[in-house]
């Protein structure tokens, strides 16, 4: 499989270290290492070689292109171009992004409601998406992420129902989930990824400069976004958890973050209520400056603000995830209603910017990097 080199000369993994990953910017969204092997990921991106990019005479050995770089989601870029790329001309809103129909909605499966985070539209939608036969493109899966047991979370591609409901539900620590798309290049044809608003941006980007160089029908990706207002370290917030909510992490059955607070489940049973913004010592300088909060570049963005609770607000973006929440009505797959509070969205991205702002003059101040996305 042969790529088309990108016009623009990019700098590469010194320049990804620099800039975005050892000045606190890096959300592990895993997008740095779509196209190269040489990324492994820890608590952060790391060169499983660190002479592997460069030669002695500093000549990059991936030649000109670093595509680390370019994927990165916390890199500058024109968010406009791409937008017009996927979506072509349409109504755009400075808070929500560009945007075909707007909805409420849940899903009408009890099994998959029981096990979702809010009215499990996402899994739905995938389900349907994967199984039925008159779906076109024939979608062979989906990249998800599951609990690799105590909420540590996992990519995994999942197929079949079972595999798709086992991975329902918010886990709300951060994984390096784009990387995996590497893995099924070559075998899978057309797949869905979901995503928070870096993961979906990143996988959008190596989209955008890269597989659009590739054959019609080689790989097709269609991409489902999930709000995201912040998200924490694993380990540490796991720890955290246990120190401040004197409970094991294993007697959590599910975890959600509403009105300013982490709400712990045990067998459906709400057991603790804690302030999130304890917490806030944990979250990421990127996704303070992240205000990304409706994965603004994913085909359906889907969330719970601005639905009433146990439904899902639902931004869809792009013809062809248009064309699946159609079917899945037509199908009575999900109910869904129109009536979306639009202005809970806003007042959320009034706080996004805000904090954003904070962020960035003070990276200025420094003299650190700040990504310009426009
Ligand atoms: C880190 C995080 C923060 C979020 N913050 C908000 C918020 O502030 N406001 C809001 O309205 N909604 C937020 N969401 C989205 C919300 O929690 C639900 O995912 C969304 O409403 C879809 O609900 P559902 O019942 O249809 O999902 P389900 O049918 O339960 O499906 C959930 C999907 O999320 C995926 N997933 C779970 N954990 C992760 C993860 N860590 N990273 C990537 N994918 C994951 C699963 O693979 C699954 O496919 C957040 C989600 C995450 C992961
Ligand atoms: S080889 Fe290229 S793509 Fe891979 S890490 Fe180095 S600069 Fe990035
Ligand atoms: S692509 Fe993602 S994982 Fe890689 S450096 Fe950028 S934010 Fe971090
Ligand atoms: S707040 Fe932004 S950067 Fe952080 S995880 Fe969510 S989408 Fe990614």
């Amino acid at each position: 499989m042969s790529f088309a080199p990108l016009i623009e000369r990019s700098p590469g993994f010194g320049e990804l270290r620099n800039s975005i990953i050892d000045t606190g910017l890096c959300s592990l969204c895993g997008s740095c290492s779509l196209l190269c092997e040489r990324i492994d990921y820890g608590e952060m991106p790391f060169l499983k070689d660190e002479v592997s990019c460069v030669t002695l005479t500093g000549v990059k050995k991936c030649g000109t292109h670093g595509c680390c770089f370019d994927n990165c989601p916390m890199t500058s870029f024109s968010k406009k171009e791409v937008e017009f790329a996927f979506f072509g001309e349409g109504s755009t809103d400075l808070d929500i992004g560009s945007y075909r129909k707007i909805l409420s909605a849940r899903s009408t499966n009890e099994r998959i409601l029981k096990k979702a985070q809010n009215g499990g539209t996402v899994t739905s939608l995938l389900n349907f998406a994967i199984q039925d036969q008159s779906i076109d493109p024939k979608y062979t899966g989906a990249i998800v992420t599951r609990s690799g047991g105590s909420w540590n979370p996992l990519p995994t591609f999942a197929s079949t129902s079972e595999n798709l409901i086992e991975s329902a539900g918010s886990i709300y620590s951060r994984l390096p989930l784009a990387g995996e798309i590497r893995r099924l290049l070559r075998d899978k044809r057309s797949i869905i990824f979901v995503g928070t608003g870096c993961q979906t941006t990143g996988v959008r980007l190596y989209q955008y400069n890269f597989l659009k160089n590739l054959p019609e029908g080689a790989f097709h990706l269609l991409e489902i976004g999930l709000f995201c207002y912040e998200n924490f370290p694993y380990a540490q917030f796991r720890n955290a958890i246990e120190d401040r909510c004197k409970i094991s992490i294993d007697a959590i059955t599910k975890m959600n973050v509403e009105k300013g607070k982490l709400v712990l489940y045990a067998q459906d049973k709400e057991i603790i209520e804690y302030p999130i913004r304890e917490f806030e010592s944990l979250v990421s300088e990127g996704c303070k400056l992240c205000t990304n909060f409706t994965a603004e570049l994913a085909d359906i963005s889907i969330g719970s603000l601005g639905s009433k609770i146990g439904y899902n607000t639902l931004i869809i973006r792009s013809e062809e995830g248009l064309e699946l929440v159609e079917k899945a009505e037509d199908n009575n797959i999900i109910e869904t209603s129109t009536g979306v509070s639009i202005e809970e969205i806003r007042k959320i991205m009034v706080r996004k910017r805000k904090m954003s702002e904070i962020i960035t003059t003070k990276r200025l101040a420094n003299g650190q990097y700040v990504p310009k996305i426009d």
